[in-house]
């Protein structure tokens, strides 16, 4: 028998990525653009807890453009591991990493003069003409220059011999509402310099303002590329937005039943004794808890077991919860639960758990821990499923190094 540290036997709770449904959503999403809008897929905070290169691989296999990340250690990882395409680092740069960015070809959104003139100098160093994406603020106030302040920015780049100007960029505060009109404000403000430039004769490869809403919303803005993240991932960014048919969810989050216990009346439940059993209950305990980043509820929410849904009793503690399965009698020990997504005819969406969490489907996704390693289904041809092993001490997923 193999004892290797490798291959113990996962954890009865895990999240599921169907890489098979990523595919599927990166088809429609790539159908619904014109065929010349790119597509650049936003695989930040590893993919929004999908696992970024996983994503990536398949994006690549599917038309992406390149990738936006917010960290140098994101894109380096996906560089280490042989991802060729653009990446785009959508945030600020400290002035230490441009030199690892012009190195491994990593594009930086250079939105003040300090860095214009310190990637120059690094470009001119290394003897490469460096790409640069300008991102313009034009009332999201987060980063990137001002739009009544952005041309003499835009000028000193196109002046550097080492650095030409690839993209310009903006990000709208509200995109994802009915309300449109400061999204519009802020297009208006961005095609201002827009037309600047064309004036100028300072041509731009790639102009792109969209995140998911923009690009179901606004298609007058798509431009030259649009960078969508959550959408990819199967989750509509707002309720009102417009919806695609056949875009689904990737990620479920699942646990198997590790214990049975019946209670009688009067008897409690879980740490405070939030609950109380007013007539005899059977529950099941689950082997996952607000360790595993479910929200810290008491006496809400439903976990799926046979179809059905079983409430939670009593309050979560970090690696159990409990649930109620009076009414599933078949429900046996280490039975399959799922926490996040969908069991016959019943789902449990990512909304659900955001509202159990008074928070954004966002955080729901990105929220789900390490130590819920992700297992991929539905992966490549062969349609195998592996578990990706995940070191909880580092911020590097073991697939992606077995993969590299
Ligand atoms: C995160 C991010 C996106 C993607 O947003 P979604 O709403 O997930 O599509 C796009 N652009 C920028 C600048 C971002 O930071």
């Amino acid at each position: 028998m193999n004892l290797n540290s490798e291959h113990f036997p996962p954890r009865p709770a895990w999240t599921e990525i169907d890489l098979g449904k990523l595919r599927r959503n990166l088809q429609l999403i790539r159908g619904d653009l014109p065929k010349h809008v790119q597509l650049m897929a936003v695989v930040k905070d590893e993919a929004y807890g999908h696992g970024a290169l996983d994503v990536a691989r398949v994006a690549v296999e599917e038309g992406a453009w390149g990738f936006g990340l917010s960290t140098l250690e994101e894109a380096m990882t996906l560089r280490d591991a042989g991802i060729t395409a653009p990446l785009l680092l959508l945030g600020e740069r400290q002035e230490a990493e441009l030199e690892w960015c012009a190195a491994h070809d990593l594009t930086v959104c250079v939105n003040e003069i300090h860095n214009v003139r310190a990637l120059a100098k690094i470009a001119a160093k290394l003897g490469k003409q460096v790409p640069v994406h300008v991102k313009i603020h034009t009332g999201m106030s987060r980063y990137g220059v001002r739009w009544d302040e952005a041309l003499p920015l835009i000028e000193q780049i196109v002046a550097e011999k080492s650095l030409s100007l690839e993209g310009v960029m903006t990000h709208f505060s509200q995109s994802d509402e009915t309300e449109k009109t400061f999204a519009n404000l802020q297009f208006a403000r961005f095609q201002e310099i827009l037309t600047a430039l064309e004036q100028r004769k300072i041509s731009v490869k790639l102009r792109h303002t969209c995140n998911s809403g923009g690009f179901l919303d606004l298609p007058h803005t798509h431009l030259d590329m649009v960078r969508v993240g959550i959408l990819l991932y199967g989750v509509f960014p707002s309720l009102v937005c417009r919806k695609i048919p056949g875009i689904e969810p990737v990620m479920s989050v699942k646990a198997k039943i590790a214990a049975i216990q019946k209670l009688k009346p009067g008897e409690v439940v879980g740490y405070g004794m939030r609950y109380t059993a007013a007539s005899e209950r059977r529950i099941a305990i689950l082997p996952i808890g607000y360790g595993d980043g479910f929200p810290r509820v008491r006496n809400e929410g439903c976990a799926l077991i046979h179809g059905r849904r079983a409430p939670l009793l009593g309050g979560i503690a970090m690696d159990a919860l409990m649930v109620d399965i009076t009414d599933i009698p078949q429900a046996q020990m280490w039975d399959e639960a799922v926490i996040m997504g969908r069991q016959g005819n019943e789902e449990i969406t990512v909304r659900d758990i955001a509202k159990l969490k008074n928070s954004v489907t966002y955080d729901v996704l990105t929220s789900w821990r390490l130590r819920l390693r992700r297992k991929s289904v539905n992966h490549t041809k062969q349609d195998e499923t592996r578990i990706s092993r995940i070191d909880t001490n580092s911020a590097k997923p073991e697939s992606i190094r077995a993969n590299s």
